[in-house]
């Protein structure tokens, strides 16, 4: 199901790649962090009014050094959480990684998560849900496909009919 939407979430761009790309084209002369730090925010800025001019959602890698491993297909995520923005409305959302590729990839709106205590031990798992209607109103006005937008609409109203 929601096969055009996940796609077009996979295939959203994530912020620090773009900002890579634009550090490569642009032309400075930073010699110390601090000027390179400098160089970065330009940079960024530059994507940021770049994605909010085409309508373009974008992604964002939080906690990019804890990595989970899909149990599913074994595949290695890295970061904690997706965080899902809108640049035309401001709004965003955060999205544990592992429930992220499980819907892109499996087809699946939940993952079930380790509980783990304060001590460190493991107590069962919990199950986390994706919520699809904040997702959806995450997207809402930027550029998102017709087609996408058709295929949204088909399925909740097989889910409400
Ligand atoms: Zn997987």
């Amino acid at each position: 199901m929601l096969e055009k939407l996940r796609e077009f979430i996979n295939e959203l761009p994530i912020l620090s790649d773009e900002v890579d790309a634009e550090m490569e084209s642009m032309e400075y002369d930073a010699t110390n962090s601090e000027q390179l730090r400098t160089v970065r925010e330009q940079a960024q800025h530059n994507v940021c009014a770049h994605l909010k001019q085409e309508g373009q959602c974008y992604k964002v890698i939080y906690f990019i050094n804890a990595m989970t491993v899909c149990g599913a297909c074994d595949e290695k995520l890295d970061g904690a959480y997706v965080e899902i923005n809108n640049p035309v409305s401001d709004k965003g959302m955060y999205i544990n990684h592992l429930l992220l590729h499980t819907f892109i990839h499996h087809d699946q709106l939940y993952v079930n998560e380790p509980n783990v205590d304060v001590s460190g031990n493991m107590d069962g798992t919990r199950r986390i849900d994706l919520n699809l209607v904040n997702l959806l109103k995450v997207l809402d006005r930027a550029a998102v496909p017709a087609d996408i937008e058709k295929e949204v609409t088909g399925y909740f109203a097989a889910k409400s009919g």
